[in-house]
């Protein structure tokens, strides 16, 4: 298992635009494959390749278990509106309401290059969009009131000593760090359906 380094708001490649994918390689699926491990690590529901210092067109995401790789993703339709607090592997510990279309059609490749047609609202529908602004060099703070952009900036310049180079390593304290949080918010849930159930 390979993990990537995670590049962090500041670095230059989250605003590049991306790259077509053309064709898949032995290396894009290696990419694709490390993607994911890095995203389950950091304990995140998606992950687009600039943020793993990568200029293809690809994102991997994963909502309620169903793990699914996008190359070269366009949105082609976009309905009604829906608002949630959103975070980013790449803007870690900053969480915002995010408002979005309710409902997407998302038209990509598969691994194989072949067409896929994915229809996500909700969880799954914010998540689409949100990685496909990475691919074209757009953070979620971009969608914030300039207030609220600049309070999230101010949260950030508290955070961002621990990320030297604009990095965000996953050492093994870190892994074990992001699952005791996992863990603990796990714990928290099903004491809270319990006590629902009283
Ligand atoms: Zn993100």
């Amino acid at each position: 298992m390979a993990l990537l380094d995670i590049h962090v708001i500041g670095s230059p490649i989250l605003r590049r635009e991306t790259q077509i994918v053309q064709q898949m390689t032995s290396g894009l699926r290696q990419l694709i494959t490390d993607m994911f491990d890095t995203m389950y690590a950091a304990k995140g529901i998606g992950l687009a390749a600039p943020q793993v210092g990568r200029i293809e067109r690809i994102a991997v995401v994963d909502v309620e278990k169903n793990p699914i790789a996008l190359i070269n993703p366009v949105i082609t339709i976009k309905s009604g509106k829906s608002r949630r607090e959103e975070g980013c592997l790449s803007i870690p510990d900053i969480h915002y309401d995010v408002e979005r279309a309710g409902k997407v059609t998302v038209n990509a490749l598969d691994v194989d290059m072949k067409p896929i047609t994915l229809e996500g609202s909700d969880l799954f529908g914010t998540c689409l969009q949100h990685e496909i602004d990475h691919l074209h060099g757009k953070l979620f703070l971009d969608h914030l009131s300039i207030l609220k952009r600049r309070q999230a900036m101010r949260e950030w310049e508290e955070e961002k000593d621990q990320y030297p180079e604009l990095i965000r390593r996953l050492t093994p304290e870190v892994i074990a760090r992001l699952q005791a949080e996992e863990d603990e918010a796990n714990a928290e849930e099903a004491a809270d359906r319990a006590a629902d159930r009283r």
